[in-house]
């Protein structure tokens, strides 16, 4: 009965979509059963800097099984997607794949479920892996944990989650929840706030126990929190100090959200992995990131995109005050070499628009392969995962194809033909066809 309903509501949508989303309509597609063969124009190494033509990639099992194979295997299915061109699937080292920002999400820590919030995720998800980036890391609680595992499941289309679960902050600040009345959503070391060296050794475990693959910490003040000046440093060094050593007796990096100069500094000499946004870099923050290798993850493209005016007056005086700076910062660092992973902190700017972050890379002072290496190899260094970023035998099959030639054309990022995650095909617009080997 449902069905015979249903049957001509598929059709239509199926009439307007289906050549541009291939699978939308259904859940994971699962893997082709066989080898497949993904042919196109041209491919970009990323590791050598240049663009081979006329290149096919041969997939099995969900990895990448040979590039330009002298010969396909018998029952081999051959995908030709025409004139574009081969990337890995792009990395975004900074997602809130459950969030958004509106005039009322400062309202959402009351107001919303974890449900609501993994709901979300599975929405942005799609969005983010049809803008060609297939892994994420996120700091977005245990909704992006279970997220994550719906994904490697084959459960849900998405990017692969590197997740942080909670957050580490002290009470009162960015990654607490500030703004409301005592007694109102007081939370503790198993929501990540912690104080002291005992107490967020305990936060790291607990984030550890219930999925954390990175540590992501708030050592400074932020924007979009009701607390004090932006700038602030929030962790004491010795803190900062104690979740490093702690999140690596687990084999885990930390992740350092930080605005103001000091509190940087603070996070670099304690040995995080990333200063995440980076707003206010001095000369001393960009030598002593150098001298310890410690990644920036800018997420820049925000600065273009966000509407101040929508937020609650403190917050928006904050951004006006930091704004200014972080475009800055990211230049600086460009130019000194220090390390760059992309990050966007999607949730702030709107899921799926992840591709700008390369663009205002380019205006930064980066060559095109720069930014797509920061995207690509670069981020997968970070996150400490060999096997993506590359388009080479045994990597994951995380495949994406864009109109162009992005060496010549950043910004052809943002229009993205093809979608393959660990060998599901998961979106293809226009252009070639499939057709039997
Ligand atoms: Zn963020």
């Amino acid at each position: 009965m449902k069905r015979t309903l249903l049957a001509p509501v598929f059709a239509l949508v199926f009439a307007v979509s289906a050549s541009a989303q291939m699978g939308g309509m259904r859940a994971a597609p699962a893997p082709m059963e066989g080898p497949v063969a993904v042919h196109a124009a041209r491919l970009l190494d990323v590791q050598a800097g240049r663009i081979v033509e006329d290149a096919t990639i041969l997939v099995q099992d969900g990895r990448i099984a040979a590039v330009n194979p002298s010969e396909l295997p018998e029952g081999t299915h051959t995908m030709d997607l025409g004139d574009v061109t081969l990337l890995p699937g792009l990395i975004d080292a900074h997602t809130h794949l459950g969030g958004s920002t509106s005039a009322t999400s400062f309202l959402n820590a009351v107001t919303i479920t974890l449900a609501d919030v993994t709901l979300a995720a599975v929405k942005n998800g799609r969005l983010t892996v049809d803008a060609g980036f297939t892994t994420v890391r996120d700091f977005g609680g245990q909704a992006t944990v279970s997220y994550g595992r719906a994904v490697e499941r084959g459960d849900v289309v998405g990017p692969h989650v590197v997740p942080s679960r909670s957050p580490l902050g002290i009470t009162g600040g960015h990654c607490d929840v500030t703004g409301f009345a005592p007694g109102v959503r007081e939370l503790d070391y198993r929501d990540g706030v912690a104080d002291g060296v005992e107490d967020v050794l305990r936060a790291v475990r607990y984030q550890v126990k219930h999925g954390a693959q990175v540590i992501k910490v708030c050592a400074t003040a932020g924007v979009l929190s009701m607390e004090g000046p932006v700038g602030a440093q929030q962790y004491s060094e010795e803190e900062l100090r104690a979740i490093v050593e702690e999140a690596a007796r687990h084999g885990l990096r930390v992740a350092a959200h930080a605005h103001g100069t000091e509190g940087i500094k603070a996070a670099v000499r304690a040995g995080v992995a990333s200063i995440e946004h980076g707003s206010m870099l001095d000369d001393e923050a960009v030598s002593l990131m150098k001298a310890h290798g410690t990644w920036l993850v800018p997420t820049t493209h925000l600065t273009q995109r966000i509407d101040v005016g929508l937020l609650p007056e403190v917050m928006r005086r904050k951004a006006e005050e930091i704004i200014p700076y972080s475009r800055d910062s990211v230049r600086r660092a460009i130019a000194a070499g220090v390390k760059i992973a992309l990050g966007t902190d999607a949730a702030v700017l709107p899921h799926g628009e992840n591709a700008g972050e390369l663009v205002d890379y380019v205006s930064l002072g980066m060559t095109p392969l720069e930014a797509i290496r920061s995207a690509t190899v670069n981020a997968a260094e970070l996150l400490g995962l060999d096997d993506r970023g590359v388009l080479a035998p045994g990597k994951l099959a995380d495949v994406i194809a864009v109109a162009g030639n992005p060496l010549e054309d950043i910004t052809v990022t943002r229009d993205i033909r093809f979608v393959m995650v660990a060998g599901r095909h998961v979106k293809h617009v226009g252009g070639g066809m499939a057709m039997p080997h």
